[in-house]
């Protein structure tokens, strides 16, 4: 596949070439993991709040058994992945960059694997949308790309936009990661009924799988399986350039339309689901299975046996490195997710979770380690750049502290997908800073909404207190004005008693 061909497809503005190297896993066939001894399983696996734990330490569940409840509508529920003992609900290092602790449920597995009653299931042909979305929620599906946002929230949007295209995301653009293209090829069926069951909520009919064109066997098999729900199921062959995978740029790709700044492509009737979330979905809707496991792919030079594993939820990063031959060397990072938008993790204790589509270990040769040298003003950035912006101006203005400024020329419109740090020739660490002054914006734009809220409630509150000392002064005045008129009356009945008594006959009587 050459360079004129991939130029010849549907392409984006901007984005980068990088080595893709996914021929260490693209030919290793998904293969189930065995259960690990512990599970860890954070409340929080998805964008929204955590999710409220059910369970308690010594408590004994089932596989499927819903363990931790959405709370609130954005926020997804958590089941077992198998049976065991709950040994501990409390904090455990989050598998995040900062290596925190956040609130987990670990469970120890007992082997035999029993699940809990499913759910019934359902028959997709007859079933209403919302029974559909709501089935989607129960089963606790989240955005399986690594967005991680509740599926079942996005399939509600036919009740606010005018939607009529399903795009299902299987551009896999991150180098390294082949678990979408391996589902593809071999379950291709799943993905397309889960496509027509999303379709069916989402009230559209016409159903696109976008595919890089790396990615020639994903694609014949889903020509071969091209009917989801009666609906059928285009495949389109997009460029391969990274990030060809970020939703809006795929959009764009897809359809030449482009979806305005920090608007949801439904504004544009599209709705953008990744390929795993629509295997999942059929798996809940027409078996009534929650989301339990993932297809993860483990890779980079530092691993003896790259592969794609079935992972339950909460598989330790450790056990799928042991299972994939362990190490060849100490990796000099540690990734979940791809090269270019991944975490590096601090330990390999940290756990799968819903949204973990890779687990790299880099050795040295494989991570670009180079001086950091002033900016040279070559503009590199600029054209990379698939959102528009300008790259060297943000870090201008983020290294002169004035963050209002980048906001300003665009910062929050960045999708953090490195292409400026990748192309640039001085190594700048430009997604870095960015992410960091997004964080500190939304940090001052939360605490100056705290701000406003407490003098809100303060001004609410002195109000109050006015309202109740005027309140107090006019029942006082009242009662003065009251007694006064008391004393009035009192007196007019004295002075009129007075008058009307008879006079005493005092000089006569002498
Ligand atoms: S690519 Fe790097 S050196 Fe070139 S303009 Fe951008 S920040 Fe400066
Ligand atoms: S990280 Fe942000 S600024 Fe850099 S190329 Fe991507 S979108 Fe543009």
């Amino acid at each position: 596949m050459g360079a004129l061909l991939s130029a010849l497809l549907s392409s984006i503005r901007g984005g980068v070439h990088p080595e893709t190297r996914k021929f260490l896993s693209a030919e290793s066939p998904i293969e189930p993991m065995p259960i690990p001894a512990l599970l860890r399983l954070p409340l929080q696996q998805h964008i929204g709040a955590p999710a409220e734990p059910l369970v308690a330490r010594d408590d004994h569940v089932l596989k499927g058994q819903l363990i931790a409840r959405a709370r609130g509508p954005i926020s997804a529920n958590l089941h077992a992945p198998t049976s065991g003992r709950v040994i501990a609900v409390g904090p455990f290092p989050a598998p995040h960059p900062s290596g925190l602790p956040v609130p987990t449920i670990t469970l120890r597995p007992d082997g035999a694997d029993r699940w809990a009653p499913r759910l019934p299931r359902l028959r997709p042909e007859d079933a209403e949308p919302e029974e559909i979305a709501a089935r989607v929620a129960e089963a606790g599906i989240v955005g399986m790309g690594g967005a991680t946002f509740p599926a079942a929230v996005k399939l509600t949007l036919r009740d606010r936009y005018r939607l009529h295209t399903l795009i299902i995301n299987a551009a896999e653009c991150e180098p390294y990661l082949t678990c979408d293209d391996r589902l593809l090829r071999e379950r291709a069926e799943e993905v397309a009924d889960g496509a027509g069951i999303m379709a069916r909520a989402l009230g559209v009919t016409k159903i696109i799988v976008a595919i890089e064109s790396n990615k020639p066997a994903a694609a014949a098999a889903m020509r071969r399986h091209n009917l989801g729900l009666g609906h059928p199921v285009q495949v389109r062959v997009v460029a391969t350039q990274y990030p060809m995978g970020s939703e809006k740029h795929l959009v764009r790709a897809v359809t030449g339309r482009e979806t305005p700044a920090r608007a949801l492509t439904a504004e544009l009737g599209i709705v953008v689901h990744n390929s795993a979330t629509a295997q999942a979905v059929h798996l809940a809707v027409r078996y009534g299975e929650p989301l339990l496991s993932r297809v993860v792919t483990v890779s980079g030079r530092g691993v003896a046996r790259p592969a794609n594993v079935q992972a339950l939820l909460g598989t330790p990063v450790a056990d799928l490195l042991a299972h994939c031959g362990g190490l060849t060397e100490d990796p000099d990072r540690l990734l979940l997710g791809g090269p270019m938008m991944g975490q590096p993790i601090r330990s390999p204790r940290v756990p799968v979770v819903k949204g973990t589509n890779g687990v790299l270990a880099l050795t040295r040769a494989e991570t670009r380690k180079a001086e950091t040298m002033p900016c040279i003003r070559c503009g590199a950035c600029v054209r990379a750049c698939p959102c528009g912006l300008t790259p060297f101006e943000l870090n201008a203005r983020i290294q002169a502290g004035d963050l209002e400024g980048a906001a300003a020329v665009g910062l929050l419109d960045c999708v953090s997908c490195g292409c400026c740090s990748y192309i640039c020739p001085s190594n700048i660490p430009l997604v870095q800073g960015f992410s960091f002054a997004k964080g500190k914006l939304a940090e001052t734009e939360s605490r100056k909404h705290q701000q406003e809220e407490t003098r809100r409630l303060a001004a609410a509150r002195t109000a109050r207190e006015e309202a109740i000392a005027e309140a107090k002064r006019a029942a006082m005045a009242r009662h003065k004005a009251q007694m006064a008129e008391k004393k009035r009356r009192a007196a007019e009945e004295a002075a009129q008693a007075a008058e009307e008594a008879p006079a005493e006959p005092q000089e006569a009587a002498k």
